[in-house]
């Protein structure tokens, strides 16, 4: 308790000298009275809000308290990725996860609330910006992205190895393209593909402004855009892109979890932090039942992984790192497309450039996504504002309860910098329909309304941070923050996030003081588990291609890759229609099963079969089930045509064959 006091007076210190030291005094204007108002009105909304909250009450007696090692407090991508490694790392630990939904992967890792990239920098424009001055692309954060990707790769791959994630269906092979349309556009990419095509890691990257080109790559870009007398156009594609579907992946590490002994309860929020005199940490839990008590855990490490909710509980946890801290929400939209004919005209994610004035997670792709076997593109995100923390749940008193005194000052110079960002996030919430057609019309000329739906995605939480020069500063990133002592970490921020999640839990494991005192244990077994674990796999010979195979094999193509689960449950439902169990269907067994489970009509079961029935025998084979049935479901066609492409084109290395 005295601890927790002593934390909040130091963060207000802290503030003070901030405050101080800044160019507060200078005069802010109209504009700054406005937002400094408005953001004082928030704030002053915010506090009210939590005095007139019942304040969760925290057990005294040992023995109504649960005494975990880890408590992981929410079950995103980024709870469950931490939870998995350190019950890994610490098998006899008790690892607690928490989440206020009555299932995991609610919020931003839903797979319909996230674009589902594999975020490499292989296509990414925002990781490569132009340098005014020098006129040179610069490549470092693409570089580092791409770096921790590949941890990520490598992670996923050793985990499904192992048997601890059941197979590869989350992740599926997508090549990454860059597509511009002005001649700016052509030099800026020109020069991007030239500079990281010397590393290992980019050298597969492909350039052209070739029209048939970029049609066989992606005719959607080309349906309906002339061939002559059209904007100039370029693309450059990286056959090593992946699509992900971060909702699956999650709920699939929090299974592990469970099986590997860790324990994972729903329902519940964590409503206080408090310190204790030996450095653990009593957090209150109010399970979302029918009594109106709190249940308190006892853990010597806390991990906020709550996405929009870690800044909230880390003001809570009273930790004076926070001081100065807010959180600036904006929503993402997505138009959907769900037509089979549209769909097959990409295959890949397509990335442009952001507009002017726009802010870097809102440049413009159009993501070929497929989720559960229902295949879709994405375009967007369209940014849309709401003032909540979380999409599925809360109210904006969320929000405004994050408000404090620390952070007003730092909020409202944020705002009066970021201007230009505040325009675009307005014009952005009232943009028409025919605008956001506009938009898709630059990537798709002959986009028709009817055939595109507009979403909700998730919602980011854009760090806001005090800043000495400038009071307070946007944060486009994610920033792991912990208290000195090494007891509570929480992750603030949202990009590139979901991919590089492996990547990030590394960084909240060493920022654990446990950490320390495990150092050597830990990147032993990390560097076994991660080739690449601390390791520039551009400047080691092979490196890249030993975890980009590895990749391949186990998860984007191979026996336990998505597309071969695809097979094993075409060929389940082979065996349960081959009644007689004679190794062939009969038109009668496929009509009989077919009519019993769908509502398709006879004349159409004929021509299904005909269509499947290659050698015209009259019944179906297994080979001829496999072929048919994927050239039946669209997400099947697509992995056929680019597994088969790779079994053809990639010797598969002997020993992991
Ligand atoms: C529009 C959009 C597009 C994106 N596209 C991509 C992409 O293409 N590729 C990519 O890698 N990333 C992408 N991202 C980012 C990615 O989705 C996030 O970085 C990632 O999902 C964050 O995971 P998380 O676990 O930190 O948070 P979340 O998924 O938000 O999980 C946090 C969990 O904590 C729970 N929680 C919160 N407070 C409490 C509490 N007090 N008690 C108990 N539980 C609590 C919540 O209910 C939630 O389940 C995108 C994000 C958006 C919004």
């Amino acid at each position: 308790m005295l601890r927790a006091t002593l934390s909040r007076s130091i963060g207000r210190a802290i503030l003070r000298r901030q405050l101080s030291s800044s160019n507060a005094s200078r005069p802010l204007g109209r504009a700054a009275k406005f937002v400094g108002g408005g953001i004082a009105l928030g704030a002053g909304l915010g506090g009210g809000y939590y005095m007139l909250t019942p304040k969760p009450v925290l057990a005294k007696d040992d023995s109504e308290i649960e005494d975990v090692d880890a408590l992981i407090i929410g079950g995103g991508i980024m709870g469950a990725t931490v939870a998995v490694m350190l019950k890994l790392l610490q098998p006899k630990w008790k690892v607690k996860l928490v989440e206020q939904h009555d299932r995991v992967a609610q919020e931003s890792t839903n797979e319909w609330h996230n674009a589902g990239t594999g975020h490499a920098a292989l296509c990414e424009p925002n990781y490569t910006p132009l340098n005014k001055k020098t006129g040179e692309v610069e490549i470092d954060k693409a570089v580092a992205t791409n770096q921790k990707f590949m941890i990520s790769l490598a992670f996923w791959s050793w985990l499904v190895e192992m048997g601890i994630l059941p197979d590869g269906t989350f992740i599926q092979p997508a090549p990454h393209i860059l597509f511009v349309h002005d001649e700016a556009g052509r030099d800026w990419l020109r020069k991007r593909v030239e500079k990281l095509k010397k590393l290992p890691a980019f050298a597969a990257t492909e350039y052209t402004e070739d029209y048939d080109k970029i049609n066989s790559w992606v005719s959607l870009l080309c349906s309906g855009r002339p061939r002559d007398g059209g904007d100039p156009i370029a693309c450059s594609r990286h056959p090593d892109g992946t699509e992900v579907n971060y909702g699956l992946l999650c709920r699939n590490l929090v299974q592990s979890l469970i099986e590997l002994g860790g324990d994972v309860q729903l329902l519940s929020t964590v409503t206080a932090l408090q310190q204790q005199p030996d450095k653990s940490w009593l957090v209150a839990v109010q399970k979302n039942d029918l009594t109106p008590t709190n249940q308190t855990v006892r853990a010597r490490f806390v991990f906020a992984g709550a996405g929009g909710g870690s800044l909230r509980i880390l003001q809570m946890a009273g930790i004076p790192e926070i001081a100065g801290y807010g959180g600036m929400p904006v929503s993402g939209k997505f138009l959907v497309c769900q037509k089979p004919e549209i769909i097959e005209k990409n295959r890949n994610k397509v990335y442009g450039r952001a507009a002017i004035g726009a802010p870097p997670m809102s440049v413009p792709h159009l993501d070929w996504r497929t989720i559960y076997g229902k295949d879709c593109i994405f375009f967007g995100p369209f940014a849309g504002f709401s003032p909540a923390v979380f999409k599925m749940s809360g109210t904006p008193l969320d929000w405004l309860s994050t408000f404090n005194f620390s952070n007003i000052f730092p909020m409202a110079a944020m705002a009066l910098q970021n201007m230009d960002l505040v325009k675009y996030l307005v014009t952005e919430v009232f943009s028409t329909k025919e605008a956001q057609l506009a938009a898709l019309r630059k990537f798709v000329p002959d986009a028709k309304p009817e055939d595109w739906t507009m979403v909700w995605a998730g919602q980011r939480i854009q760090i806001v941070k005090p800043d000495s020069k400038v009071g307070g500063k946007l944060e486009f990133g994610t920033e792991v923050l912990s208290s000195s002592d090494g007891t509570i970490v929480g992750l603030l921020g949202a990009s590139p996030g979901a991919s590089v999640s492996p990547h990030i839990a590394i960084e909240v494991l060493n920022k654990f003081d446990c950490g320390a005192s495990n150092a050597f244990n830990w990147h032993v077994a990390l560097s076994q588990w991660i080739p690449s674990y601390g390791r520039d796999i551009n400047a080691e010979p092979g490196l890249y291609e030993q975890v980009m195979d590895k990749a391949r094999k186990v998860l984007l193509h191979g026996k336990t890759s998505g597309y071969r689960s695809g097979f094993a449950t075409a060929n389940h439902l082979f065996d349960r229609m081959d009644a007689d169990k004679d190794g062939v269907l009969t038109l009668d067994e496929i009509a009989r099963y077919l009519t019993r489970h769908t509502s398709m009509q006879k004349e159409q079961i004929q021509t299904l079969v005909e269509a499947i029935d290659q050698d015209k025998s009259g019944d179906i084979s297994r080979e001829e089930f496999d072929k048919g049935f994927a050239k039946v479901v669209a997400g099947l066609v697509r992995r056929g045509s680019i597994a088969g492409k790779w079994e053809d084109d990639v010797q598969v290395p002997q020993k992991s064959a």
